[in-house]
């Protein structure tokens, strides 16, 4: 569910018409609701209920600090995967002992950093990389508290680019090498193990894999524990996925989820940490472009917009669907026509939608493109000399610009000239 609906024939974002906010802001641009953003954390956090718990917001998924900080305030942690999401985490004023670090490639300054600055625990994905941060924490002079990312060998079901709970994925450690890794972790200096992490991919959209995975999850605990370690946390990742196409799909519900976590490890004892991203951003943010040409080609008609592959690359990185809808309601009973909607950019990867059936669209209108808000604004670039889409938040009635779109003058002045040229 989202806040944004039709009324009185206009798209609105919560309270605002999404055509105000593009004639204020220019298009292409990003709005989010902040009311969407809320209600997505409070079923995550309700669906833990009275296990102990906390919901890490995935930075990656939508990295605004705005949004961190709405979400933060709410009393979520984050899941961060660089120095630079930890730096965003913090500045949104969420505290370290709420952020966990994720990735397979952490460097010791970013350790270091963390180390420093505060942090819940790393997830360690690697054995190279727990010898390194046991380098860092014990010239520090501190304990680093750690899990360690197992690979449960798992089918997520989901896009390859997106699954990463598989052997031949470069995610965690196997199972079978687990318990020699944590007898490691547990024998070098500045380590502290406080328990285990898995996350398998991204826009699952069946339960069975994610059950499969905690139940091997289950296991390796009571063989650690039986080790000797103290393994009080498990964090399950995120990966919980959303109704792209609204028409045709209907992913399991953040209480099913919950209900499926204490099936599987509410034996436990243990509290749990979970790490979604796009169930929380995904369905909270539009993509608003403005329709510059109608391009009639031979057996179909392009729709040419003014957004591209460099604002939102999900089409064309993950063939992902979302629904494109015009921000002035047609009238019931418009039928509909098939038009392919592409991008200016100068690659044929710049497509949309292929034969999307569509009321009929003119130059000069909007569209929207729904459930937009995760892995959207976040994997936007300059490509084709494009500056940076800007993002907008919604609450209630009120809007506010939370990036601003560059000028073309700022976006030139970041390259400089070497003083031989
Ligand atoms: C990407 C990622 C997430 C978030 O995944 P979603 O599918 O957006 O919920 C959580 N944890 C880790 C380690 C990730 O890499």
């Amino acid at each position: 569910m989202d806040h944004f609906l039709y009324r009185a024939g206009a798209l609105h974002a919560e309270d605002v018409p999404v055509a105000e906010i593009a004639a204020a802001v220019g298009t292409p641009v990003y709005i989010y609701s902040a009311a969407t953003l809320e209600r997505h954390f409070r079923l995550f956090d309700e669906a833990l209920g009275d296990l102990p718990h906390l919901v890490c917001f995935a930075a990656k998924a939508a990295g605004n600090v705005a949004i961190l900080k709405l979400l933060g305030d709410l009393g979520a942690g984050a899941d961060v995967v660089s120095l630079g999401e930890y730096l965003k985490a913090r500045a949104a004023g969420i505290p370290g002992e709420r952020i966990v670090f994720s990735g397979v490639g952490k460097t010791r300054e970013e350790m270091c950093h963390a180390l420093a600055g505060g942090i819940r625990q790393f997830n360690l994905e690697s054995e190279p990389e727990m010898r390194a941060l046991s380098e860092v924490a014990a010239e520090m002079g501190v304990e680093a508290p750690v899990t360690i990312r197992v690979n449960p060998d798992v089918d997520a079901k989901t896009h390859a680019k997106i699954a990463t709970g598989k052997s031949e994925n470069k995610f965690g450690i196997p199972l079978a090498k687990a318990r020699a890794a944590y007898a490691e972790a547990a024998s070098l200096p500045g380590l502290r193990i406080v328990g285990i992490d898995v996350h398998i991919g991204s826009q699952l959209t069946d339960l069975a894999p994610f059950e499969a995975a905690f139940a091997k999850v289950a296991e390796l605990t009571e063989a650690l524990r039986a080790d000797g370690h103290d393994i009080v946390r498990l964090d399950l990742g995120g990966g919980l996925g959303i109704p792209y196409e609204r028409s045709n799909s209907a992913p399991p519900l953040p209480v099913e989820y919950g209900q499926m976590v204490r099936r599987t490890l509410g034996h436990l004892g243990c509290e749990i940490e979970i790490e979604p991203g796009r169930l929380i951003a995904g369905n909270a943010g539009l993509l608003v472009s403005e329709v510059i040409y109608l391009k009639e080609g031979e057996g179909r008609d392009f729709l040419i917009l003014d957004a591209a592959m460099n604002d939102l690359i999900r089409p064309a990185m993950y063939d992902a669907w979302h629904d494109i809808v015009p921000v002035t309601e047609p009238p019931a009973g418009t039928e509909t026509q098939p038009y392919d909607i592409v991008g200016p950019v100068c690659e044929s990867g710049d497509t949309f939608a292929r034969a999307r059936p569509m009321p009929p669209v003119k130059p000069g209108e909007l569209v929207a493109f729904r459930s937009a808000g995760a892995y959207g604004a976040v994997m936007a670039s300059e490509y084709n000399g494009r500056p940076l889409v800007p993002e907008v938040l919604v609450r209630g009635d009120q809007f506010a610009v939370i990036r601003r779109r560059p000028s073309y003058e700022e976006m030139i002045s970041r390259d400089t000239l070497p003083s031989w040229l």
